[in-house]
């Protein structure tokens, strides 16, 4: 980055170091993730310089011609490695997917039915602060206050009686597997479409270590960002009937020129998510999460539905004396463990101080860290949160950390060795 060092030093500081933060700390965010180089390389490109509204061969601009080789090779990839029918990989981001999904399927006022924020679901998905708690009329449905796992009958009971134009599948802090069969024959059912959110676990799905959505929905939106590795962006699968308003309502509708140099990147990514090795990532994600799961129960801290089925793990910290959600996320913070603060289901608690902590595999996972490293990891975890007033001792679990992830070496960051 010589270059930029040379013309912008402040900006160029700021990302030496972020850069050195994500050598030196252990990223367990669960929608973080660490991208290749080859993908990081394309967001450098000079594609960022190119206008192409429309889509390959329909453009609005002259001069398109290499750039549709790129969106043609990231459909068909994305076609290959999902089984969808129609694809569109412009949607600049999660959000972007599922306003397109909405604006394509349903209209203002229309009733959807989707799992609470409070739950596990997301923002997009009708909060009242979203375009889509703001557009439409929305129904929760939630997780059994016993099992805190998704309640099928709930669904079809909350679906028989209001009637959803759209029921959506998906979530941000769920740990298990969403049972997809049960979702679209309720929907089948009250005539509703079935719409599914897979961004947390697109790259579980990529892998084969979730079931796919792709038999049962209608509409797939998903980020590319999460477990799928790739660059910070979105796209759409469906049906083939419903090909022609996703694409109109992500462009002209919801967006203007796509973000080419993106597009390159997911079409890379969706490449390297093609690859055998990608399987072995996939499981190994969902391997490392159990262990964590079960050296934190074994540690004395509730997880919350007793487990975990993919990348994420949702911990009840209120459990240790004195302990919540805030103070939790700071105390790992100052040891060098990347989280987020998270609501548990029927939380007592304020968002802004909630109950629990998520934490994710996929992170650790790309630097090659396996069930031995995540025991370690375990027990660091346990020791900050034991020690959230003990400056000290965080201090000295960070340096013991930044020494451990040494070995672990970042994708797409060349210098490992140039960070103190
Ligand atoms: N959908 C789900 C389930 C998510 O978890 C997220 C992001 O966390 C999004 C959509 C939104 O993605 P983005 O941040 O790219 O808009």
């Amino acid at each position: 980055m010589e270059v930029l060092k040379a013309a912008d030093p402040s900006v160029w500081q700021a990302i030496m170091d972020e850069q050195a933060r994500q050598l030196s700390g252990l990223e367990m965010i669960a929608s973080e993730n660490y991208t290749s180089a080859a993908v990081l390389e394309c967001q450098g490109s000079v594609l960022t310089n190119k206008y192409a509204e429309g889509y390959p061969g329909r453009r609005y601009y002259g001069g398109c011609e290499h750039v549709d080789v790129v969106e043609r090779l990231a459909i068909e990839r994305a076609t290959e490695l999902f089984g969808a029918e129609a694809v569109n990989v412009q949607p600049h981001s999660g959000a972007s997917a599922n306003l397109a999904a909405f604006f394509a399927t349903i209209k203002p006022g229309d009733t959807i039915l989707t799992m609470d924020l409070a739950h596990g679901g997301h923002l997009t998905h009708g909060s009242p602060v979203n375009f889509s708690g703001k557009l439409y009329r929305v129904v929760h449905y939630g997780v059994d206050r016993k099992t805190e796992c998704i309640d099928y009958d709930q669904v079809a009971a909350l679906a028989r009686a209001e009637k959803p134009a759209l029921i959506l599948a998906g979530a941000s802090a769920y740990p298990r597997v969403i049972d997809f069969a049960p979702f679209a024959e309720i929907a089948n059912e009250v005539g509703a479409i079935f719409m599914v959110d897979m961004a947390h676990i697109a790259g579980l799905i990529a892998g084969g270590a979730h079931p796919s959505p792709v038999p049962y929905a209608d509409i797939v939106t998903s980020t590319t960002h999460k477990t799928l590795r790739g660059p910070r962006s979105g796209f759409i699968l469906c049906k083939e009937q419903f090909g022609k308003p996703i694409n109109s309502s992500i462009f002209p509708g919801a967006q203007g020129g796509p973000l080419m140099h993106v597009v390159a990147a997911k079409a890379v990514a969706f490449g390297e998510a093609l690859q055998p090795s990608f399987k072995e990532y996939a499981n190994q994600v969902v391997a490392n999460a159990k262990v964590l799961a079960e050296e934190l129960t074994a540690g004395g801290l509730r997880i919350t539905s007793g487990g975990t089925d993919n990348h994420l793990v949702l911990v009840d910290v209120t459990k240790m004396e004195g302990m919540t959600g805030k103070i939790a996320e700071k105390s790992l913070d100052k040891a060098g463990i990347t989280v987020n603060k998270n609501m548990i289901p029927y939380d007592e608690r304020k968002p802004l101080d909630p109950s629990g902590i998520r934490l994710g595999t996929p992170a650790l996972t790309t630097r090659g860290m396996k069930e031995a490293e995540i025991k370690k990891v375990s027990a660091w975890i346990l020791e900050a949160l034991a020690a959230a007033d003990n400056e000290d001792r965080l201090g000295q679990i960070r340096a013991a950390i930044a020494e451990f992830c040494n070995d672990y070496p970042v994708p797409g960051i060349e210098q490992p060795t140039a960070v103190g």
